[in-house]
């Protein structure tokens, strides 16, 4: 936990969110203002401002999010490869376009045309 960090409050149910997904490291929740027709976000529960602070201790965790990003995808309406599909996108630092310094993964998806992306 951080304090003042957003992601640690949902993480924590101090602010509500729109939960696709739990377990005891991660947490997938509906963006609250999507881009997309699916948009969500999947979170480490620990605290990892972004993705540059990510170093070899991090690549199992890591690697379980992106494994669950196809099966979280699909379940929340993104239709299947090679029609369908969806975009992943993590924001890094100012200059890579990052609001929220709790590492995140954008998950977008749905028919065209998107309102971003
Ligand atoms: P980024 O610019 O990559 O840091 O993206 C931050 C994302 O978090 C934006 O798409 C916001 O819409 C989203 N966001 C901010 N606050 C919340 C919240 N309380 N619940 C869900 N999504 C949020
Ligand atoms: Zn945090």
């Amino acid at each position: 936990m951080s304090d003042n960090c957003i992601f640690c409050k949902i993480v924590e149910g101090k602010i509500p969110s729109r939960k696709v997904y739990e377990d005891d490291e991660i947490l997938a929740f509906h963006d609250v203002n999507p881009w997309a027709p699916v948009h969500f976000l999947m979170v480490p529960k620990a605290h990892i401002p972004s993705m540059a602070h990510v170093g070899p201790e991090h690549a199992g965790l890591l690697g379980r999010m992106m494994a669950l990003a196809p099966k979280l995808a699909a379940q929340e309406g993104c239709r299947p490869y090679p029609e369908g599909g969806f975009r992943i996108v993590t924001n890094t630092g100012a200059e890579g376009g990052q609001e929220v310094h709790h590492l995140h993964i954008h998950v977008m998806g749905g028919p065209r045309p998107w309102l971003r992306g």
